[in-house]
């Protein structure tokens, strides 16, 4: 399934211990991402991106505004019902990868659908379909601190994929890696956005990361800007 999503009048303001550290991370983002865009936020750092894709992954509430993915309407659901849609529709990508050092590769893969309750024969079927996918098959067995750069990020993207998320949110997922592993990382998440149809937003410094993209938003002092083609 592939969705759109649309922010409309978004503001957003991070509350500091007094009024004077108030932060306003967004300002007035009117923005369309098409179904099935593979999207990306340029900018400078503390310009907004992540905040962006917190809320668009409903990590967080905008202050005002409205944020709708598909048919839902983030900004009028339930705490539980955002749960769910995190846990069914959204896979997070992060620079620092993420992983849990306690699980194998196989089970960070997995995790996602172990939340879910998924019995132990499916699940290791699926975790091993997808360590296939992403080029870590005989790695399975193995702990993140065991594995390079590239591998935790291609763990941290199966573990983003399994679930079949419509929206994939990559907060600089190159920003850690090398720029040949940042070049085989990008291949992977550009094939699964062709075999998926997932509306893909990737945030990034490089325009080398960006060239992977259908088009990209220009994110300056909280304020989304005009769309140029990659
Ligand atoms: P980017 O991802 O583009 O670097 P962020 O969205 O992280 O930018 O941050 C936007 C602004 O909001 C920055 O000024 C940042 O310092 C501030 N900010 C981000 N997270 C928080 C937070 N949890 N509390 C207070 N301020 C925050
Ligand atoms: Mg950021």
């Amino acid at each position: 399934m592939t969705v759109r999503i649309l922010l409309e009048d978004v503001e957003h303001e991070y509350a500091g211990t007094e009024e004077s550290s108030r932060v306003h991370a967004l300002s007035g983002v009117n923005l369309e991402i098409g179904a099935g865009d593979f999207a990306i936020l340029m900018g400078p750092s503390g310009s907004g991106k992540s905040t962006l894709l917190n809320l668009i992954g409903a990590v967080d509430r905008p202050t005002s505004g409205r944020v709708v993915v598909g048919d839902r309407e983030l900004t009028g659901m339930s705490e539980v019902a955002l749960t769910s849609y995190r846990r069914t529709s959204v896979g997070f990508i992060f620079q620092f990868f993420n992983l849990i050092p306690s699980l194998t590769v196989r089970e960070n893969v997995g995790f996602p659908l172990a939340l879910a309750g998924m019995g132990s024969r499916e699940l290791r079927q699926k975790s091993d379909g997808i360590l296939d996918q992403i080029g870590l098959a005989s790695r399975g067995d193995h702990y993140p601190n065991q594995l390079s750069g590239g591998e935790m990020q291609r763990t941290a993207i199966g573990r983003a994929i399994i679930h079949h998320p419509s929206v994939i949110l990559a907060d600089e997922p190159t920003g850690n890696l090398d720029s040949r592993t940042g070049e085989s990382v990008l291949e992977l998440l550009k094939s699964i956005h062709v075999s998926t149809g997932a509306t893909i937003i990737m945030a990034t410094h490089s325009e080398r990361a960006a060239s992977f993209g259908d088009y990209v938003l220009s994110v300056v002092d909280g304020r989304v800007g005009e769309t140029g083609r990659t």
